[in-house]
């Protein structure tokens, strides 16, 4: 038997009910959080028909074994996290470089490129302009935020700056 509570104008709500509409807010706030672009253009260029979306920003990060090169991946998530992934979309750099059709698709129907590198050896932009894709908006962390380079991969400092950062230039970008 239904659970009941009630709102004391002679009207009863189920418990259940509540606990359903619950579960479908929770389920929107992770689709909120899911990186969905990258499937999505994966299922389009292998021809599986989609439900239309406009296209989020692409944000492009090195990755490099260094403090800065590994907070050029978390400070992106935290940035997307916060614009949330309607607005941008997280796509894998070393698939650019094997030149994977979908990623490759991905780039090009993006809304513009933000390229993010941990110090002036400039990876992500050289990989990019390489396949030939041009950037919208480039940051390096070393340079551009003066996070001075170290090989401490567990530094974790920063990360705030940085995601600030990153999610200004997807806002400029997807704004503009
Ligand atoms: S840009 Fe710098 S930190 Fe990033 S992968 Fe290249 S050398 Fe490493």
């Amino acid at each position: 038997m239904d659970e009941k509570v009630t709102c004391g104008c002679n009207c009863t709500t189920a418990v259940n009910d509540v606990k359903e509409m619950k579960k479908e807010k929770e389920k929107e706030n992770e689709k909120e959080k899911e990186n969905w672009y990258l499937p999505y253009m994966d299922k389009k260029t292998k021809g599986v028909e989609v439900e239309e979306r406009e296209s989020p920003v692409a944000v492009f990060y090195c990755a490099g074994a260094s403090n800065v090169g590994q907070s050029t991946m978390l400070g992106s998530v935290k940035a997307a996290n916060e614009t949330g992934y309607e607005k941008a979309s997280l796509l894998c750099l070393a698939s650019i470089s094997a030149g994977l059709a979908n990623i490759t698709n991905a780039a090009k129907s993006a809304k513009g490129i933000v390229a993010v590198d941990g110090c002036p050896m400039k990876c992500t932009l050289k990989t990019l302009n390489k396949a030939g894709f041009e950037v919208d908006k480039h940051i390096i962390i070393s340079k551009d935020l003066q996070i001075s380079k170290n090989f401490d991969l567990n530094s974790q400092t920063d990360i705030n700056v940085i995601a600030t950062a990153v999610e200004k230039d997807i806002m400029a970008v997807y704004n503009k």
